[in-house]
């Protein structure tokens, strides 16, 4: 395939990652554009599938954002080979199939223009490179997905699933892309998305990274109507450099892609690029969260791995109002405990709450502040609302119902509150996707409805955030928009 069907992908986190990596599979060639320099190193020790040692590298505080709404917003950030994996936990439960339509209850505007059953074959893409461990069975609100390792809850767990089950919710293992039993790696994460997908990538020529790249903005040009490159910063040698591509594939995770398109404003889209509608930055969300240690009445066997019990039935919740629980280990003594196959008394829980995406949680390039390249600073506009509190906070009685009717009476010790934006780096929403151009920056295949030969393939595109960890999501989606983006420039 000649060169001439070249696509640059922006950005090496997961999407970015994924999306390069399909690209290639599929013999496009590709230019990887990304801002750091390495991957960050850290230490991982796992034995026996626990993880005895884990050193995670620190997070910078990223420049070129500024709060409007609360003042506490996370800006926390890795400019790095991989972006956020060379942080994050793994956890990658798929969303269910109502997780997309469910919206519908409140406004067309929140129909995604994907169903669950055209995304599964694009999540299995996924999970296959995760080395992922999980249980193989569906339960309710939450699809099994492939897995590597099988890993089913202890025994004494199950009257806790079939609790659940009663009240309509799923009780499993947590899909968890935490690799193989035994590791010990320089790295602080299993699967880095660089490393695991792309490293290799360099052998083929069909693969170029540029590194330490901060692409500034997208080229348009008029006469062609299309996008023909990207500019950007060249750290090495602090100068401006240019590179052309027939498409663009912007990765740049969830505050970033939007910066990078109201950066590629010109005179044919003088209000960022794909803002035709007046739509780009607009829907931001965030997942609210909370974590609690809580202490239980009856031993129960330590669980060797997180489980995770799945949200409120659809039918019975306020639209697009959720939680979910993941239930861990709560320090060394835990772990050590769930070896021996030991039973406690304790364990800890991650609870993530939804919100409604609200057209008046934004982003927005600041009038007067500058960045570090001199384009305007972004301004994240986000706060978590009394009723996104509430529901949250919730959370808590659902859980020790839940205990209750399997037996085992539970009292949360403290409460752990982590209601601030950015703290979960589940932002999502700002290049949101719909089949219309009225509700969407984004169509059906993640390209932008203005310019079609740009794509955003990160949690940007998400058009409601599921109280599910985004990542997976956001891989299959990005696979799913290189597979079409393959198939298109094949024809041509
Ligand atoms: C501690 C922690 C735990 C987490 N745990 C989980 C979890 O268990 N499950 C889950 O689903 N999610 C988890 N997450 C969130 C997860 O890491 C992100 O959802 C995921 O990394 C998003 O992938 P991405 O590729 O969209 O963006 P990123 O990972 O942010 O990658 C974006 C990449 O783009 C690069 N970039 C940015 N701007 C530019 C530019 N202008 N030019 C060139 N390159 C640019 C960045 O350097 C980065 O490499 C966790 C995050 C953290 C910090």
């Amino acid at each position: 395939m000649s060169d001439d069907r070249r696509v640059a992908v922006i950005g090496s986190g997961p999407a970015g990652a994924m999306a390069a990596h399909e690209l290639i599979r599929k013999g496009i060639p590709v230019t990887l554009l990304e801002a750091g320099d390495d991957i960050q190193h850290g230490r991982l020790v796992r034995i026996g599938g626990i993880n005895f040692f884990r050193r995670l590298p620190s997070m910078q505080r990223a420049s070129g954002f500024v709060a409007t709404a609360d003042p506490n917003t996370n800006f926390d950030y890795t400019y790095a080979l991989g972006g956020l994996s060379n942080q994050w936990t793994g956890a990658v439960p798929r969303f269910c199939a109502e997780d997309f339509t469910a919206g519908e209850r409140v406004h067309e505007k929140f129909r995604w223009p994907v169903s669950y059953h055209e995304l599964a074959p694009y999540y299995e893409i996924a999970e296959r490179v995760m080395r992922i461990t999980a249980d193989t069975v569906d339960v309710l609100n939450l699809p099994a997905g492939y897995c590597d390792h099988r890993q089913r809850i202890p025994e004494d767990w199950q009257a806790v699933a079939r609790s659940a089950f009663n009240r309509g919710q799923g009780f499993t293992t947590m899909p968890l892309a935490d690799g193989p039993p035994l590791m010990l790696l320089s790295r602080g994460t299993a699967f880095n998305s660089y490393s695991v997908l792309l490293e290799k990538a360099h052998k083929e020529g069909a693969f170029e990274l540029v590194s330490g790249a901060h692409v500034l903005n997208l080229e348009w040009d008029g006469a062609t109507r299309k996008v023909v490159a990207a500019v950007y910063h060249d750290r090495a040698t602090g100068t401006r450099k240019r590179i052309q591509a027939s498409a663009f594939m912007i990765a740049c995770g969830p505050l970033n892609s939007p910066k990078l398109l109201f950066n590629s404003a010109c005179s044919d889209h003088p209000n960022g690029l794909g803002n035709s509608s007046g739509l780009l930055g607009k829907y931001l969300h965030d997942h609210p969260k909370e974590w609690w240690p809580v202490d239980l009445e009856t031993p129960i066997t330590t669980l060797a791995r997180p489980a995770y019990l799945t949200r409120l039935p659809h039918a019975k919740s306020d639209p697009l109002l959720a939680c979910s629980w993941t239930i861990g280990h709560l320090g060394m003594a835990s772990k050590i405990n769930s070896v021996l196959r030991q039973k406690s008394r304790s364990f800890g829980v991650q609870v993530f709450g939804t919100m409604i995406p609200k057209e008046k949680y934004y982003l927005r390039p600041s009038a007067d502040r500058k960045d570090d390249f001199g384009l305007p600073v972004l301004e994240v506009h986000l706060e978590f609302e009394p009723e996104v509190q509430s529901n949250i906070a919730g959370a808590r009685d659902q859980l020790l119902a839940v205990l209750e009717d399997a037996g085992y009476k539970a009292k949360i010790r403290e409460l752990v509150p982590q209601l601030i934006p950015g703290f979960a780096k589940h932002f999502g929403g700002a290049a949101r996707m719909h089949a219309s151009p009225t509700y969407g920056v984004t169509d059906t295949y993640n390209r932008l409805h203005d310019v079609p030969n740009v794509m955003v393939v990160d949690a940007s595109s998400f058009t409601t955030g599921a109280e599910k960890n985004p990542t997976l999501t956001v891989m299959a989606l990005a696979a799913r928009a290189a597979d079409r983006l393959a198939s298109d420039l094949r024809a041509m």
